[in-house]
């Protein structure tokens, strides 16, 4: 899967070191390998974009290292292809060694993992699910502005699965244990990867069953019951949180106006 890069080769060049990656000029640089000094690097083919390679090269510090959040803005396919090549990066950063015998480990040759050299022990990148979940209480969306986030926005609730669950679950305890309230009729939307460092979202929306607000102070400042046509500052466009508010704004909009 690694290849040594000529400097005729072309693409998308995901440069990753260290969770970040090369962002000339802000953007993710996509050409010839020559025109960005790339030519003897060791790379690996990870995907491809609008018909063209995208390569990730590991452990190469370079001026303009950014965070993949930055690609969010150019597109957001390209976003989950650097989200990839980032994440791939730190798998085989923090797999150099195996966790069950301690000898030292090589990358596959067939798949992205990696293998142990004495106990044959094979690893693979993990991902982290979680739910976030858009709660509709007739013409009122849930809405809450979150301790990790100190921007004065409010949006949907979120959590990470855990060990032993199913997402139905996660979604009713997340949704207990940060607002006290209990939901009903939840339905799948969507999904993204998100790579913060490695999660993948899963996206529900839900209807409120029961309950009064009662929010957990460690991972909530506020949050309340607003009206579709009156809401306090949204997450930006190209979130899937956002998604999740104007969908249940659309369905408020038909059944209300
Ligand atoms: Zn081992």
């Amino acid at each position: 899967m690694h290849r040594i890069i000529e400097s005729s080769d072309h693409g998308w060049w995901i440069i990753s070191h260290e969770q970040k990656l090369w962002l000339p000029a802000g953007e993710l640089p996509h050409g010839r390998a020559g025109n960005f000094d790339l030519a003897g690097q060791s790379a690996l083919k990870i995907g491809e974009w609008e018909g063209e390679p995208v390569w990730l090269v590991r452990q190469i510090r370079r001026q303009d290292m950014g965070s993949v959040r930055q690609v969010i803005d150019q597109d957001v396919g390209l976003f989950q292809l650097a989200g990839r090549g980032v994440q791939l990066a730190e798998f085989y950063r923090s797999h150099k060694f195996c966790g069950y015998c301690g000898h030292t480990m090589h990358p596959s040759k067939t798949e992205w993992a990696m293998l142990c050299d004495n106990c044959r022990e094979r690893y693979y990148p993990q991902i982290a699910p979680c739910i976030i979940v858009a709660i509709r209480n007739q013409d009122k969306i849930l809405l809450a502005q979150h301790t990790r986030h100190r921007n004065g926005i409010y949006t949907v609730l979120a959590g990470f699965v855990e060990v032993g669950e199913t997402l139905e679950q996660a979604v009713a305890r997340e949704v207990m244990e940060e607002s006290g309230v209990k939901v009903k009729n939840l339905r799948y939307v969507t999904s993204q990867p998100w790579p913060f460092p490695q999660s993948l979202m899963t996206a529900f929306m839900a209807e409120y069953d029961s309950g009064d607000i009662v929010i957990d102070p460690k991972e909530l400042i506020d949050a309340g019951w607003y009206r579709y046509d009156d809401l306090p500052l949204l997450p930006p466009p190209g979130t899937v949180a956002r998604r999740l508010i104007e969908d249940t704004v659309a369905l408020c909009r038909s059944d209300f106006e």
